[in-house]
């Protein structure tokens, strides 16, 4: 059968996409795009005339099973999105998953995503870390999202609307309170990048003051919340000691 690459591309900007993916994007029999005007542009831009078809969240259960039948018929598939890499916050699972399930050879061909780049330039802890994708929209449920993670250790990132950005980090405040810190990565790779740290509640007035911080795509990572010191907490060993002692007090 033929083979379905997950190819990424750029978040903004275009010299980020790397020769590899130009050329499987030119080779493959059929690119399936989120949004096929959104990548016409950038095929175009490349002088790329490969077919397009649409796979975006609404059709891809339906859509996932014609396309692994092209798959095993032998052609070879590239899985683009709008921006960035494909299934990260972005359509694909589905397909991807069909794919293995029939036997199909799925390859990655890595490249642009917000979150990592974001990662890579925020200087949080990044050994561990744990990516929240988009918090719930209504406010109820982003709240609890948010105090569910209060307690998460590990720097944790979410991406978010650039018209929720305000609302997210008031709520954010309410959740951690004023001293967390929080890093704001925005328009990454394009002319107004920008990356800012500072505790939340600095953060929020900053951006409060600035309406241009209140544009474009971000993402938003915040330092997860300190480990209680080990030394604090007693040992097994040393409890067991205790709770024998306590048996043998008058
Ligand atoms: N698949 C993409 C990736 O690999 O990053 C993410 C797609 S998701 C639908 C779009 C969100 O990613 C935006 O709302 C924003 O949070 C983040 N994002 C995308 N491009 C960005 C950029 N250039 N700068 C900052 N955040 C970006």
């Amino acid at each position: 059968s033929g083979t379905l690459y997950v190819v990424a591309t750029p978040i903004g900007n275009l010299q980020d996409i790397s020769p590899r993916a130009l050329a499987i994007l030119r080779d493959v029999d059929l690119i399936a795009a989120e949004d096929t005007r959104h990548s016409a542009r950038l095929l175009q831009h490349f002088g790329i005339s490969t077919a397009t078809t649409a796979c975006h969240d609404h059709n891809e259960r339906d859509k996932s099973q014609r396309l692994v039948e092209r798959l095993l018929a032998g052609e070879s598939i590239a899985l683009i999105s709008d921006a960035g890499t494909p299934l990260i916050s972005d359509p694909g699972f589905h397909l991807v998953r069909q794919a293995r399930e029939a036997g199909v050879q799925v390859c990655p061909v890595a490249g642009p995503c917000a979150l990592i780049a974001a990662l890579s330039a925020a200087g949080l802890p990044s050994d561990r870390f744990a990516f929240e994708g988009f918090l719930p929209a209504k406010s109820k449920g982003r709240r609890d999202r948010l105090q569910a993670l209060a307690n998460e250790s590990r720097t944790w990132l979410i991406y978010e609307a650039p018209h929720r950005l305000l609302e997210c980090l008031e709520d954010m405040l309410s959740a951690l309170g004023p001293e967390r810190q929080v890093v704001l990565a925005r328009e990454l790779s394009k002319t107004f990048e920008t990356i800012k740290g500072a505790p939340v509640a600095e953060l929020l007035e900053w951006v409060r003051a600035d309406s241009d911080q209140q544009r474009g795509e971000c993402v938003l990572l915040v330092e997860g919340a300190p480990v209680p010191d080990s030394e604090d907490a007693l040992s097994p060993e040393v409890l067991r000691t205790l709770e024998i002692l306590l048996e043998e007090l008058p």
